[in-house]
């Protein structure tokens, strides 16, 4: 992985990569992501959720010491945190960096835990975004296990994208991954599952904001059920901030 920052802005970066690789398959994309210049450097941003195995095993096959940033919120399932360790410490990953909210930012803004219930945004912008954003400074970019078979603004997922904002680029080598390909690659490969899955959760988050997704349901429909929410703000969309962000913050 570069040492130095690039020189060029997040925008030409991105362009620059997806003009040379955007066709690539997530194998190929993910290599040229660690090798190429424009990238600098880079960090996986992981929530050890349903599908988070397959990007996990594809950079740890490549580079088991790049940066895997995961985010306690200290809401998330037990089950989560156990196959956090259980995963990583399978596929070798050995610079698992666990990111949490400051007890401070905690004391000021959410002291009793319940924020969640109150203002879900705020929440996931002190316990998500804030952290993530400090935990990624002195990175070039971020690699992220979204797809666009996830739907809403996921739907026009390209591979490489500016992180608008910031001077960071965001690689999604699965955007093009269908739920099915996740699956036979996970069988492939036997890697396990997160136990929620077997207990019908189709995208695992926090446990307030969690529920499990009935048959034929989208897999993220769980998620801030009978909300008007469907992102916890760490990623922007086509130039949009998904949610609002409470003070400068990543899923
Ligand atoms: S998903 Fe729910 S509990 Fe987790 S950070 Fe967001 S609002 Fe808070």
């Amino acid at each position: 992985m570069p040492l130095e920052a690039p020189p060029h802005s997040a925008t030409a970066r991105a362009a620059a990569l997806t003009s040379r690789h955007g066709h690539a398959d997530a194998a190929a994309l993910l290599d040229a992501a660690l090798t190429a210049p424009e990238a600098g450097r880079l960090a996986v941003v992981s929530s050890f959720g349903a599908e988070s195995a397959v990007l996990l095993h594809l950079v740890a096959q490549r580079d088991r010491s790049l940066p895997v940033l995961f985010i306690d919120t200290e809401m998330l399932f037990p089950e989560t945190l156990t196959y956090q360790a259980d995963l990583a410490a399978n596929l070798g990953l050995t610079d698992i960096r666990i990111i949490r909210v400051s007890e401070a930012a905690k004391a000021a803004r959410d002291p009793d835990g319940q924020l969640h219930k109150t203002d879900p945004d705020a929440c996931c912008a002190l316990r998500k975004s804030a952290p993530l954003q400090a935990a990624l400074a002195g990175f070039d970019g971020w690699i992220t296990g979204r797809k666009r078979y996830q739907g809403g603004v996921r739907e026009s997922l390209a591979p490489f994208e500016a992180d608008p904002g910031t001077d960071r680029i965001k690689i999604n080598p699965l955007a093009a991954w269908r739920a099915e390909d996740a699956r036979a690659y996970m069988d492939r490969h036997a890697l396990p599952r997160h136990p929620l899955v077997a207990r019908g959760f189709g995208s695992i988050g926090c446990m307030p904001c969690t529920t499990p997704v009935r048959p034929g349901e989208d897999p993220r429909a769980g998620r801030w059920r009978g909300q008007d929410k469907t992102e916890c703000g760490i990623h922007f969309e086509n130039g949009t901030l998904v949610r609002p962000n409470v003070e400068g913050e990543a899923a």
